[in-house]
């Protein structure tokens, strides 16, 4: 697809060059910094709160695998795992981070800087322990592992003293390894600067309820990178006050995101990253804006103020993917509803299997409850081995000319 065609298709937001100033300076500085300063990779699950008040510097796996995912080198770099005995069943964020370690100077940006220390949180999956067990081992450097309970049934007290007796083992932790001394002053700084970036993203979000949509889901994947990257930050902060402003003159003017907006759908789970623009424009095709999803949801919890790290405990013990699926279903209906949707596509993504188990269910009881017709795609977040790009066309075709049969718009 040229340049030009995808420009008549996506609405190009005016505040991308700012994100990839953003993106670009993070990545920058991460090269040199850890001279100045120590570098901790983390999980996107992890209280990086905490390191940032410590100014201990966090780089995200996670994130540089969406971007390798991007660019198309996830798959050398998962096979560069793989021939090292990785299985290709493992998540594709893991093998292409393990394969960067591995192959640096094959890897976008020439892989990541060096960490000093690791801090792991299984808040979104079990994958993420062996996945930071295997870099402490190649690196040799201190690894820490947060364990959150998974929430089979809410959030109960002793949970939270489980988890905040370790947050302050973690600070303990930090401060050993890096000679420096969390004060609960900048912590607390730290958390309202996290907040408020947390409410303009909440907030943008909210105004992809207003119809035309001005934002469609790829909108919403590539913008949610400095709510996981630079939480806790005033860039953020300076970012999404820019990106809100942009979407909200978009309202007001009523400017959509697609061409036409015929329909309104809902996404579940990780975006397709590999063919980013070029699979969502199979939906564009038929006038369908993905208004809402549930993954970029996952960093909107506010954290609320008490006491600063019980605060954080309860934040990071409810994430979206530590809680059961009566919690995703149920969250899932009020989007569906608040959206006013006229249905829904979920990606059984071969990577996460913790996102993509129970999916045939929540499908099942969304229908159940609020009659809207779903379908789920399979594919790969990364690895597009994974993907078969003509069977999923006529899948979403099938499913789209359902939708038009339906609700009579086409
Ligand atoms: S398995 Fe899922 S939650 Fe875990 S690291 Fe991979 S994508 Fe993230």
């Amino acid at each position: 697809m040229t340049e030009g065609k995808r420009e008549k298709k996506y609405k190009k937001l005016r505040t991308a060059a700012d994100l990839e100033r953003l993106m670009t300076r993070h990545y920058t500085i991460g090269k040199f910094v850890g001279r100045f300063k120590p570098v901790a990779w983390v999980t996107s699950g992890a209280p990086v709160e905490i390191l940032r008040a410590m100014d201990i510097f966090p780089i995200y796996p996670e994130n540089y695998g969406a971007l390798c995912g991007a660019r198309l080198a996830a798959v050398p770099l998962a096979q560069v795992a793989e021939a090292q005995g990785y299985s290709p069943d493992l998540c594709s964020y893991a093998r292409s981070n393990l394969g960067s370690v591995f192959d640096a100077k094959n890897a976008p940006l020439g892989g990541l800087p060096r960490p000093h220390l690791l801090i792991c949180c299984n808040n979104i999956c079990s994958t993420v322990v062996k996945w930071y067990e295997a870099l402490a081992a190649h690196y040799n450097i201190p690894l820490f592992v947060l364990d959150t309970p998974f929430l089979h049934d809410g959030l109960a007290d002793h949970t939270v003293h489980y988890v905040l007796a370790q947050f302050r083992e973690m600070v303990a932790f930090l401060e050993h390894h890096t000679r420096r001394t969390l004060h609960l002053r900048k912590l607390s700084e730290t958390i309202e600067l996290a907040n408020r970036a947390i409410v303009l993203w909440g907030e943008i979000r909210a105004l992809c309820k207003a119809k035309p949509s001005p934002l469609n889901a790829p909108d919403l994947f590539v913008n949610m990178a400095p709510i996981v990257v630079l939480r806790g930050t005033k860039e953020a902060v300076g970012f999404y006050k820019k990106l809100k402003a942009e979407v909200e003159e978009r309202v007001e003017c009523g400017i959509s995101a697609l061409p036409e907006e015929r329909y309104r759908l809902l996404w579940d789970n990780i975006a397709i990253w590999h063919h980013l623009f070029r699979f969502y424009r199979y939906f564009v095709d038929y006038g369908a804006c993905f208004v809402v999803d549930t993954y970029t949801g996952a960093w909107s919890t506010q954290i609320q103020w008490n006491e600063p790290l019980e605060s954080l405990a309860r934040a990071y013990t409810t994430v979206f993917l530590n809680q059961s699926l009566e919690y995703r279903t149920e969250l899932t209906i009020r989007l569906l509803n608040e959206y006013e949707v006229d249905g829904f596509v979920m990606h059984c993504n071969r990577s996460c299997k913790p996102y993509s188990l129970g999916q045939y269910a929540i499908k099942a009881e969304l229908t159940a409850r609020t009659g809207l017709p779903g379908f789920i795609l399979e594919s790969d977040m990364c690895d597009y081995r994974a993907h078969a790009d003509e069977p999923t066309r006529t899948r979403i075709q099938t499913f789209m000319e359902a939708l038009t049969t339906r609700v009579g718009r086409g």
